[in-house]
């Protein structure tokens, strides 16, 4: 079979720190322009791989190559990666646009200010230039750090958890914003979270890793849908899983083939005054809802999203989501 070489080829990657394999052989492409999300909860090697990718982080077996090329002998800053972190680490000392300038001295200065400008347009801080990075706000910080990984055209853009640090209401904005930003641009680009909905906003296709193994690499639409172990689909907060007969009588119109159950997540089963009545175990509110804790016929437990508290001890429901999960692992 011929592999198409062009972008980014991970290669049986691993990596090692003394005893710990923090990198377990992850095999992954990333093709010119798409963009992945590494997902994983913390401690499942994320930063190791991505540190491995940028050249920081020895590999202790395989190989990173870009369009065929094997990056063994390249340096890092010969890679042309750009890197986002957790924390801005902007240049404290120079303003907003000495910080996106600060990768573009090859160019005359004309075209630098032009270069800057483009880029605070780009992030939505148009005419930010002067300002000191230490008057920002935090998503601001951000966006100037985005706007300057993004100034000198990388090849690829690592992101390490951009998001992590802000607020929920100011990380879903920007994981949209973020979304747009790096399609505009066309750059090829791997996030890495441990949010599933962000990842799922940011990135064409999501890598799901845990003890540094990559357990499934799909588009989200696949990965919410048919996560490929129980391990999987715990991880995107699948907590219940049913048996064919259990799903259809609690509403469930789908096909479940033989050796799959339905793992039931917070959006699986919807308020329906016509549905099955379940038994209601707590109450609590998450993002201006309520988060209804129910106890399934087979005596599993699930949640249901209300818009409010329910003044009852049951709640009626109708089953009409689900991920397909295979039946015989952990
Ligand atoms: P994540 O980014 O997914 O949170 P990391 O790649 O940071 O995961 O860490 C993976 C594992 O490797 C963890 O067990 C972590 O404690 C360990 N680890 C990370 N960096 C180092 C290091 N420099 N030295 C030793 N152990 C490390
Ligand atoms: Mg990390």
């Amino acid at each position: 079979m011929v592999t198409d070489p062009s972008g980014l080829h991970i290669r049986n990657v691993s990596v090692r720190y003394g005893e710990l394999l923090a990198v377990d052989n992850v095999t992954l492409t990333v093709a010119p322009g798409a963009v992945l999300a590494l997902l994983g909860p913390s401690g499942s090697g994320k930063s190791s791989l991505l540190r491995a990718i940028a050249g920081l982080e020895p590999l202790a077996t395989g190989a990173v190559l870009w369009d065929g090329v094997d990056l063994a002998s390249t340096k890092v800053h010969q890679r042309n990666f750009g890197f986002v972190f957790q924390d801005a680490q902007l240049f404290s000392t120079m303003d907003v646009g000495h910080n996106i300038a600060y990768g573009l001295t090859k160019l005359p200065r004309p075209k630098r200010s032009e270069r800057v400008r483009e880029m605070l347009r780009l992030v939505g801080l148009e005419g930010y230039e002067n300002r000191k990075v230490t008057e920002l706000s935090g998503g601001q910080a951000q966006r100037v750090a985005l706007a300057r990984s993004l100034a000198p055209s990388p090849r690829a853009l690592l992101l390490d958890e951009p998001l992590s640090a802000l607020d929920r209401n100011l990380r879903d904005h920007l994981a949209d914003e973020l979304a747009g930003i790096l399609r505009a641009v066309g750059t090829t680009a791997i996030h890495v979270t441990h949010d599933q909905d962000e990842a799922s906003k940011v990135a064409d296709t999501v890598a799901v890793m845990d003890r540094g193994r990559l357990l499934q690499r799909d588009t989200p639409d696949v990965l919410w849908r048919s996560p490929a172990s129980r391990e999987v689909a715990r991880f995107l907060g699948f907590t219940a899983f049913l048996d064919a007969t259990t799903a259809r009588d609690l509403g469930w119109r789908g096909h479940l083939k033989d050796g799959a159950v339905l793992g039931i997540g917070p959006r699986s089963l919807e308020l329906d005054d016509d549905g099955v009545a379940l038994p209601i175990t707590s109450q609590g509110f998450a993002l201006g809802e309520v988060e209804v804790g129910v106890r399934l016929p087979d005596g599993q437990l699930a949640t249901v999203t209300a818009p409010e508290r329910v003044e009852a001890e049951q709640i009626h429901v109708r089953l009409t989501g689900g991920a397909v999960t295979p039946e015989n692992t952990m």
